[in-house]
């Protein structure tokens, strides 16, 4: 029942605006005859013709990076071509390409000298981007403490007991990774460069090891080896003088895009200011377990590509085309950490202080109970874009409102935070809630609200206009 009375919650939203903002900000005027005319041929068909597309097990849950996110991308860039806008990347071109890397722990052994051992050779669970060569002095007695000691920066090897793992970890070699690389970063803060783990001969370890050796993985950032990560059998003595070679991780470039359009601004003065419409279009790969094995990413966010599309092909058929210009852009990567837009926002195709604001389309799909027909904007309080989307998204009876419990907690959490951290004003814009088939094999076409999506993309279709038309300019609000 959050949305009882949600149009009270509208008005009281932009009521409470700091007063220096003016009604100006908000006047739009009615649709016109073309506007209209285009708004009502945004239809349930190819809206649903476009999504299962993007959405169908063929895609695989279009992992960054895939083969199946490719095909995603010519798709979207055929369809941008399709609809009359202009390349945005290099020589005309709609892709913007970077590298994306995969990492494969050393197909070779680690090298241990122990005391009078000379060369034991010891599996490697993960290394990081460069050989280390470590000497240090680990007595046996000490090596439980070592774990947890309260490191002068000197010590470069601890040694510390297999952990339990998560029971994802069975099949999942990267969540056994992740495990170690959280338990050993308070280590690393202590001056570690290996951390040497105990364990039995019939540890998991070893099979999570064989699987990192043989097939490159995608680790999210936050989760990157800081240390070199070695199994070291329980029955090897550790005392005395220890020197350690470890060989570095492998990392392989795969490229991956962003697919950029412009629909040129009519307005020779106007026409370098550009608003953007853009939306993630990976998702996070197949699923490791079950008898349903893709992540299809339906809402998430098959749906806001296709409000990006269906957004193109419309302002695109505008008989009186809009003063500014228009980016329409998808990103690969978000689900990875942002990392296509924030590539994008490290190198953009178009002035960043020329970018009127980011319009980012985030799960448009799937209403929450008693909200069909209504969408809500992220981090509401820090600009205007939200509430003059409102204003002009009411023409064509859609509600655009400040989410209590959402607005500011996913304001940090898509897109549109690459482009805040560049001081653009931008926003993601949702029309659905974490549903409990969020990340699941479950967030199928089937699931869509049809109906509800198509009416959201006409109400972002008629929220956009009176800013790409140049009669609304959000304003960041302090
Ligand atoms: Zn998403």
């Amino acid at each position: 029942m959050i949305y009882r009375n949600y149009s009270v919650f509208v008005c009281l939203a932009i009521a409470l605006l700091p007063a220096a903002i003016t009604a100006e900000e908000f006047n739009v005027t009615l649709l016109t005859d073309d506007e209209q005319f285009v708004l009502s041929s945004i239809q349930e068909k190819q809206i649903l013709e476009t999504v299962s597309f993007l959405a169908s097990d063929k895609m695989n849950g279009r992992d960054t990076p895939s083969k199946e996110l490719n095909i995603a991308a010519n798709y979207v860039a055929e369809r941008f071509q399709k609809a009359g806008l202009e390349g945005l990347g290099p020589e005309g071109s709609f892709f913007q390409t970077a590298e994306f890397f995969c990492t494969s722990a050393p197909k070779t052994r680690a090298a241990m000298s122990v005391g009078s051992a000379k060369d034991v050779q010891l599996t490697v669970l993960t290394g990081i981007n460069e050989v280390i060569r470590v000497l240090d002095v680990v007595s046996d007695s000490d090596a439980a403490e070592r774990a947890s000691a309260s490191g002068d920066g000197k010590t470069k090897i601890f040694v510390i007991d297999e952990l339990p793992l998560p029971p994802q970890a069975a099949d999942n070699p990267v969540a056994a990774l992740v495990t170690y690389v959280r338990r050993t970063a308070p280590l690393v803060r202590q001056g570690a460069k290996v951390v040497l783990v105990r364990v039995s001969d019939d540890s998991i370890l070893f099979d999570a090891a064989a699987t990192l050796r043989q097939q490159p993985v995608t680790i999210p950032v936050q989760f990157e080896p800081q240390c070199a990560i070695v199994l070291v059998s329980k029955t090897q003595a550790l005392g005395g003088e220890v020197t350690l070679e470890v060989p570095a991780n492998i990392l392989q470039a795969t490229p991956v895009h962003n697919v950029a359009g412009v629909l040129r601004g009519i307005d020779p003065e106007a026409a370098n200011q550009a608003v953007m419409i853009s939306a993630h279009l990976d998702h996070i790969g197949p699923a490791s377990r079950g008898d349903d094995k893709v992540n299809n990413g339906a809402d998430d966010n098959a749906s806001g590509v296709t409000g990006v599309l269906t957004l193109a092909d419309a302002f695109a058929s505008l008989k009186e085309r809009p003063k500014r210009s228009l980016i329409f852009v998808t990103f690969w990567g978000e689900e990875k950490g942002l990392l296509g837009s924030k590539y994008f926002a490290e190198h953009p195709l178009w002035n960043l202080d020329d970018v009127v604001c980011d319009i980012n389309l985030e799960m448009i799909g799937r209403p929450e109970a008693h909200a069909d027909g209504k969408a809500w904007g992220t981090g509401w309080p820090h600009s205007t874009l939200g509430p003059q989307m409102a204003a002009g998204a009411i023409r064509a009876g859609v509600t655009i409102f400040h989410h209590e419990t959402f607005s500011e907690m996913l304001y940090a959490r898509s897109d549109n935070a690459s482009f805040v951290a560049k001081g653009v004003i931008a926003h993601s814009f949702s029309a659905g809630s974490l549903h409990n088939d969020y990340h699941q094999p479950t967030d199928e076409v089937e699931k869509l609200n049809i109906p509800h999506m198509t009416k959201i993309i006409q109400g972002l279709l008629a929220g956009t206009l009176p800013i790409a038309r140049g009669e609304l300019t959000p304003r960041a609000i302090p």
